[in-house]
């Protein structure tokens, strides 16, 4: 897995300008099976990827944290909300609450999360590729796949299932 963590950004790079074309046209001209096509490649795909075995994604990026992600975490740890932001949180240019710093400082040794049950929602959905309309998000999931081995392969996938 590391070997594929490692080559990714180069082979998300070569890729680039064939899914950004793949991606465009796909916003212009949906399938209409196009939510049950990435139910299905997004379950196909992690029936084989151990997020335990990469934890990429908390590693290099982190999630954003919405209100109601801050809340619920503050109170698992028994901090009030400012108390929990002030200790781990930022705002990012776009105004938005991030981690401090990565890796996640909630990221065990063991790439295991140690607030698995209230992490935040993007954590929960990343790397959104069975979200709903998922032509919407191409633009996110360009940069993702540079990110998360999973997110790569099924791109990949989507182009050989997807004639545009
Ligand atoms: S979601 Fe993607 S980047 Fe994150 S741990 Fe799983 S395979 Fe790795
Ligand atoms: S909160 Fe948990 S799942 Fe989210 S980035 Fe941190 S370690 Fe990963």
């Amino acid at each position: 897995m590391q070997d594929v963590i490692h080559n990714l950004p180069k082979l998300a790079k070569d890729k680039h300008k064939e899914n950004k074309t793949f991606f465009t046209k796909l916003k212009k001209k949906p399938p209409k099976q196009l939510d049950y096509i990435m139910e299905e490649l997004h379950e196909e795909e992690f029936k084989q990827t151990d997020c335990l075995k990469c934890a990429n994604c908390c590693k290099t990026t982190g999630p954003l944290f919405t209100d109601k992600d801050v809340d619920r975490i503050a109170k698992h740890f028994r901090l009030k909300p400012s108390q929990f932001i002030e200790q781990y949180l930022r705002v990012d240019e776009d105004n938005d609450y991030v981690l401090q710093s990565v890796p996640c400082t909630f990221l065990g040794e063991d790439n295991y999360c140690s607030i698995y049950d209230v992490r935040p929602k993007a954590c929960r959905e990343f790397p959104h590729t069975d979200r709903k309309k998922f032509q919407q998000i191409s633009y996110l999931t360009l940069k993702n796949v540079a990110i998360c081995p999973a997110a790569f392969n099924i791109v990949e996938e989507m182009k050989r299932r997807i004639k545009l």
